[in-house]
């Protein structure tokens, strides 16, 4: 079972993140790792296989000033636990950060026909189909994030939470 923390505010996400983290650890994990939204634009991911403790130590040397981010401790169902494995999964473009909770039943023929359109896939993960469905919704002119993910979902078969 593993667990989703997300923050968005006016200070900086990245210690909040870690904080949600640390209160998740009790439902066992095996990785962990955080996507931040960097003032500039740019959207930071770091993940770590093993313990939080680890992922806070690698975050301390960068200290993100970001305030809206994503965190995930991953129990691992698609894909052996590894770093590549751990979650936020990216759209392509690096645009789009996704950490997911559940099974996506049907990952397999949505991934061959993303790979089939193009997209890359850099994970084993069941996830990774979401992140690069989500592009997909935006190439097809969804015009927020709302709308892409109504459309993303609507392709998606399982039981699943999505930050
Ligand atoms: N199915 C996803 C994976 O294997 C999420 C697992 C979880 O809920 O932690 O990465």
């Amino acid at each position: 079972m593993c667990g989703i923390v997300g923050f968005t505010g006016s200070i900086a996400a990245q210690p909040v993140l870690i904080e949600g983290l640390r209160r998740l650890e009790y439902r066992g994990y095996d990785s962990a790792g955080v996507a931040i939204l960097q003032p500039e634009g740019a959207l930071e991911v770091v993940c770590r296989k093993g313990k939080v403790s680890e992922l806070e130590h690698t975050l301390s040397h960068f200290n993100f000033k970001g305030t809206c981010g994503i965190g995930h401790t991953r129990w691992a169902t698609h894909g052996r636990p590894s770093e590549a494995n751990a979650h936020p999964h990216v759209s392509c473009d690096g645009d789009i950060a996704v950490v997911h909770n559940g099974i996506i039943e049907n990952f397999a023929e949505l991934r061959e026909e993303l790979k089939a359109a193009g997209h890359t896939f850099r994970s084993d993960t069941d996830t990774e189909v979401i992140a690069h469905l989500l592009e997909e919704a935006f190439k097809a002119g969804c015009p927020d994030l709302t709308a892409a993910l109504s459309m993303a979902a609507g392709r998606l078969v399982g039981a699943y939470g999505i930050a």
